[in-house]
C-alpha cells in the first residue's frame, strides 16, 4: 500500500507539472489578456493643423503672451503682416507663462537679404525652459561650427541633417521636449531629452542635454522648475509667426 501511495503521488506531482502550464499558455495565449481599457486616451482634434489642446503664444496679431526676458516689460518686436521680427537691441523675449516638457511648433524666417556669414547670419534661437537652445540661424549654403549651425541644440548636438530652406523662407520647428528632473538636494537626477523636426525632417532624435546652453564653457546643471520659452535677440531681423505649445507634464 505503501508503495501504491508514493507511485499516486508521483504520477499526481507529475499530471500537475504538464497540466498546469497548459492551463497557464491557454491564460496567456488568449488576446484579451493583454488589452489594455482603461485609461482611455483623451480625444484631441486638430484645427488648421492646431491641436485643439494647445496653447497659442503667437497669432500673428500680438505679444500679450510675451515680455521682455531682462526687464519683464512689454515686449518691443514689431509685429506685421502675421509675424514677429526681432528689433536688434530690444534683448531677447520670453512667454509669461512657464512650462516643463511640451510639445512646441515654431515657424521662423531669416532675413531674405543677405549679409554676413557665419553665426552672423540670420542668428536667433529658441529656448526651452529658458535655457537649452535649438539654434535658429540662416545654415543655408552658410558654414559655421557644425554645433552651432540651424537645428543644433547649440553647443552640445550637431543635427543630423542640414535640412534648410533658403533665406527668406518660412520654416518650422517641432520640438519634443522632456524636461530635466532635480531631487531635493538640487541634484538633476534624470537629464532632459529633445526630438526635433525641421520641416517635416528629424534632425535631433531624442537626444540627451548635457545642462544649460553656455557660449563659452561646459553646460552647468542648476536646479530649475518650469521656465519660460525664449526667443533670442541676436542682433538680426529674424521672424517668428504661428507659435503654439502643448504641455506634457
Ligand atoms: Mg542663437
Amino acid at each position: 500500500m505503501k508503495r501504491l501511495n508514493m507511485k499516486g503521488l508521483k504520477q499526481l506531482l507529475i499530471l500537475t507539472l504538464c497540466v498546469l502550464p497548459l492551463i497557464f499558455n491557454a491564460q496567456i495565449t488568449k488576446p484579451e489578456v493583454t488589452e489594455v481599457w482603461d485609461p482611455e486616451p483623451r480625444t484631441v482634434n486638430t484645427m488648421n493643423d492646431i491641436p485643439e489642446d494647445a496653447i497659442i503664444l503667437f497669432n500673428g496679431e500680438d505679444l500679450n503672451a510675451w515680455q521682455g526676458r531682462w526687464d519683464k516689460e512689454v515686449a518691443q518686436w514689431k509685429v506685421e503682416d502675421g509675424a514677429m521680427t526681432v528689433v536688434k537691441g530690444t534683448g531677447d523675449i520670453m512667454t509669461k507663462d512657464n512650462f516643463g516638457s511640451c510639445q512646441l511648433h515654431v515657424e521662423w524666417r531669416t532675413p531674405a537679404e543677405v549679409v554676413n556669414e557665419g553665426q552672423l547670419r540670420g542668428n536667433s534661437g529658441v529656448f526651452l525652459q529658458s535655457r537649452y537652445e535649438v539654434q535658429v540661424l540662416d545654415s543655408y549654403m552658410n558654414r559655421t561650427y557644425s554645433n552651432g549651425q540651424a537645428g543644433s541644440i547649440y553647443k552640445q548636438h550637431l543635427p543630423l541633417v542640414n535640412a534648410c530652406r533658403p533665406p527668406g523662407e518660412w520654416q518650422s520647428y517641432d520640438i519634443i521636449f522632456t524636461a530635466p528632473v532635480f531631487n531635493q538636494d538640487s541634484m538633476k537626477i534624470v537629464p532632459a531629452y529633445m526630438t526635433v523636426i525641421q520641416n517635416g525632417v528629424v534632425i535631433q532624435n531624442h537626444v540627451e542635454i548635457y545642462g544649460t546652453t553656455e557660449y563659452i564653457g561646459m553646460p552647468k546643471n542648476p536646479m530649475h522648475g518650469p521656465s519660460p520659452i525664449v526667443l533670442q535677440d541676436h542682433g538680426d531681423p529674424v521672424s517668428y509667426r504661428n507659435i503654439w505649445i502643448r504641455k506634457l507634464d
